[in-house]
């Protein structure tokens, strides 16, 4: 399989390629040359199978030429093997019509450890062949820090610096990525905002000197291996619950559009996706571009789900490029204006092209606080703040009885459960094995919020491009 550019002049790669580069030399993403696709019989065939098994029917086509089957499974099983759930991605029913998708038993506690668990795992096979060695630099506002570190600690020919911004994570996610010791994990605190750390993280990939010394990669879900990843769920649940014969929708927490891009990219592939519920909370721009065609950056509100806490998704160029029929030179332009403008009218013609399989809804506070209370006293359920807001974006959808709809729960409620205390008054208890999270000492660094500072302390410790 090849990979192109969103931007339409990046050269195009193979998976291994796009899975190292991350983001395209073009400032665009890559995404797979053309949309594999299953008939109904191979999609059937996947009953019964086991979530390594299906994730390598799922995601043979897009490694083809680059990782056996036997590979390919290998990595699965070890990536998955660290879950705490036999299933990896069991679902809960929560009344006649709703369910809910675990994604968060992983060693992270939240749906990334899905993507990053076999994100290491690849990166460690692509580079064991090679002379080179990753530098990895990433903005967190929490999950991805820690599952990403958790991804590759202790990896020879990586280094991972991560930073988040100061006295804004939970506690639960700072203790998460601050207390792993692995020798080439770097902690780094920014006096600043998470909007703070991503602009610096930009710069550096930006600056030519900075990037030419050292081999940078991204892990954040721009990186389609990611997106790759979490197609498998879909799949392994929509089969579980009566697909091919029966469609299934899915309502997703949306942040950054990664994992419900995940959703359309399954449903390319043949799977009979019913609607993809795009739920956002008051940070509201996909919910406005999916419904009027206005992107168009606010400024951003801090809610009690962090992780969708953004000002622009980056994986909704993604979306735009097939409704714009595949144009990357055009897209490129519609891009380049957004950047300097930060406001963007999707033309009516192409935003038809996302009706009949996207919705959206924007849930406040309120609406979060309702459906986390619902959920506990009446499906004995308690649920994360993320995952509140996808359900209640589901409850409301209006959907047809005979349709079941699924909602992502991206997070453990143990990892927001101040938030899970306020609306319900249960304190979730950590899982087990996060072991003793709270006693363990923590190192990392504190910096301001300068270029500058970030680039001297990277150059200090990362291992330059051979
Ligand atoms: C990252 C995250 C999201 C948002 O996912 P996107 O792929 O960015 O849309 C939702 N919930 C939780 C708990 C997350 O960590």
């Amino acid at each position: 399989m090849r990979y192109v550019s969103t931007r339409g002049s990046a050269p195009a790669l193979d998976f291994e390629g796009a899975t190292l580069a991350g983001l395209a030399s073009d400032g665009g993403l890559y995404v797979p040359e053309s949309w594999p696709e299953f008939s109904k019989q191979e999609i059937a065939a996947m009953r019964g199978l086991s979530y390594v098994d299906t994730a390598v029917a799922v995601m043979r086509p897009f490694v083809a030429g680059c990782l056996d089957d036997a590979t390919l499974k290998r990595l699965c099983t070890t990536a998955y093997g660290r879950f705490s759930h036999d299933a990896v991605t069991p679902v809960i029913q929560l009344d006649q019509q709703h369910w809910l998708m675990e994604l968060f038993h992983g060693p992270t506690l939240a749906f990334k450890d899905v993507a990053l668990q076999l994100l290491g795992q690849l990166f460690e096979t692509f580079l064991s062949k090679r002379d080179a060695h990753l530098t990895i630099i990433g903005a967190t506002s929490g999950d991805t820090g820690s599952a990403a570190i958790d991804g590759v600690a202790g990896r020879a020919k990586i280094d991972i610096f991560m930073l988040h911004p100061a006295g804004r994570v939970s506690d639960v996610q700072r203790r998460q990525m601050t207390t792993v010791f692995a020798p080439n994990v770097y902690n780094i605190a920014i006096d600043g905002s998470f909007d703070d750390a991503q602009a610096i993280v930009k710069a550096l990939f930006n600056d030519r000197d900075f990037n030419g010394r050292f081999t940078l990669s991204a892990v954040n879900s721009i990186n389609w291996a990611r997106l790759m990843a979490q197609v498998v769920y879909y799949f392994y649940t929509a089969v579980r619950l009566g697909a091919p014969e029966r469609p299934v929708a899915f309502s997703v927490p949306t942040g950054n559009f990664g994992d419900v891009f995940a959703g359309y990219v399954a449903q390319r592939m043949g799977l009979p996706v019913a609607k993809l519920i795009v739920a956002t909370n008051v940070n509201d721009i996909l919910h406005r571009a999916l419904t009027t065609g206005d992107y168009s950056c606010g400024t951003v509100t801090a809610t009690a789900t962090p992780s969708m806490d953004i000002q622009v998704s980056s994986n909704f160029e993604r979306l735009l490029f097939d409704l714009a029929g595949r144009d990357g030179k055009g897209l490129a332009k519609m891009m380049a204006d957004f950047e300097s403008t930060r406001a963007m009218t999707i033309p009516a013609d192409m935003l038809a092209g996302s009706k009949d399989l996207f919705v959206s809804a924007r849930i406040d506070a309120d609406g979060m606080s309702d459906v986390m209370r619902w959920a506990h006293e009446r499906t004995d359920q308690v649920i994360d703040p993320h995952t509140a807001i996808g359900l209640a974006a589901a409850r409301n959808a209006g959907l047809p009885a005979d349709v079941p709809v699924v909602t992502l729960a991206t997070a453990h409620p143990a990892k927001f459960r101040d938030a899970v205390e306020r609306a319900t008054g249960v304190r979730p208890h950590l899982p087990a094995r996060m072991g003793n999270l709270f006693e363990r000492e923590e190192r990392y660094d504190t910096l301001p919020a300068t270029k500058e500072a970030i680039a001297a302390y990277v150059a200090e410790r990362a291992t330059p491009a051979a």
